[in-house]
């Protein structure tokens, strides 16, 4: 029996690189998993299918975080899962890991950009754990939000993603004294560079490069970051909330 056997989860962005990671290790340690994906469908079944190969539990769900509709249509697809399969809509495990990155310069920023970072990256984690601390997590419940190491590391390429990753680690800090009575944790999660399905770690010189920013000259693999998750949503980190998790591979040492 694995260590979050009767326990579910939701994790957002889990079609590709880290979600999916973090999905799959939620699974193999017992938790029946939602696999929240946008657009790439073929790849969410693939997870579902992997990790149910693997004897664990999981079921898709489509939702366009940013887009008007995004919460509720996450939570009718959340809710109705859950219910057919544990006859309840508890949420035990919330992790918001959908995101995406800038690429553009700040002198290039347009507004509409900007408004996009912000309402994927930090307006719907906010909005999500809103609506699943309403009705669906449970007293002891785990919360753990995505965030990045570009909140210490300066790159002045992606500001305007850096703040967004900004503004989700305060979700932590207070939202920790605020659910501390119900025993429910809330923690950020900083990965610094971490492989995904980004062209750009096809590129050997590229990966030497970026391998060279972390003390064990090497990029992240998802599962670096899965296993930091899957600690902070075990009973063994019951006491552990309200931080910020450097799970960067030493790259904030400088
Ligand atoms: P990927 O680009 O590999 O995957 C992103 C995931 O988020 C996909 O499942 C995608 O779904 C989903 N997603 C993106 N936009 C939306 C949206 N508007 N609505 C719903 N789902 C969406 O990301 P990574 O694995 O690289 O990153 C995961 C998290 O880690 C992000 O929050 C990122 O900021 C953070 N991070 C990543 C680092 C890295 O080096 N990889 C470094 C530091 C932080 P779909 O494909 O279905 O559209």
């Amino acid at each position: 029996m694995g260590q979050l056997t009767g326990k579910t989860a939701l994790v957002t962005g889990a079609s590709r690189g880290i979600g999916r990671a973090i999905a799959e290790r939620l699974a193999s340690d017992g938790a029946l998993v939602c696999v929240h994906y946008s657009k790439s469908e073929d790849e969410a079944c693939d997870v579902v299918e992997g990790i149910e190969k693997n004897g664990g539990r999981a079921f898709k769900v489509c939702a366009h975080l940013g887009t008007t509709g995004d919460v509720h249509d996450l939570f009718l697809g959340l809710e109705t899962g859950l219910k057919e399969r544990t006859g309840s809509t508890q949420l035990d495990i919330l992790v918001n890991n959908a995101g995406i990155m800038g690429g553009v310069q700040p002198q290039d920023t347009m507004p509409v950009q900007f408004d996009r970072l912000f309402a994927v990256n930090a307006k719907a984690p906010f909005f999500i754990i809103q609506r699943a601390l309403s009705k669906n997590i449970p007293d002891g419940g785990r919360i753990i939000n995505i965030s990045s190491g570009l909140t210490r590391f300066a790159n002045p390429d992606e500001i305007a993603y850096a703040m967004t990753k900004g503004a989700v680690e305060m979700l932590a800090l207070h939202y920790a004294k605020f659910l501390g009575p119900r025993n429910i944790t809330i923690n950020s999660v900083a990965p610094g560079i971490t492989r995904n399905s980004n062209p750009v770690f096809e590129n050997a010189e590229a990966v030497k490069h970026m391998s060279a920013l972390s003390t064990f000259n090497r990029v992240g693999e998802p599962e670096d970051i899965a296993d930091v998750v899957a600690f902070l949503a075990s009973d063994d980190a019951r006491w552990v909330t309200g931080s910020f998790v450097d799970a960067s591979g030493g790259t904030l040492l400088g």
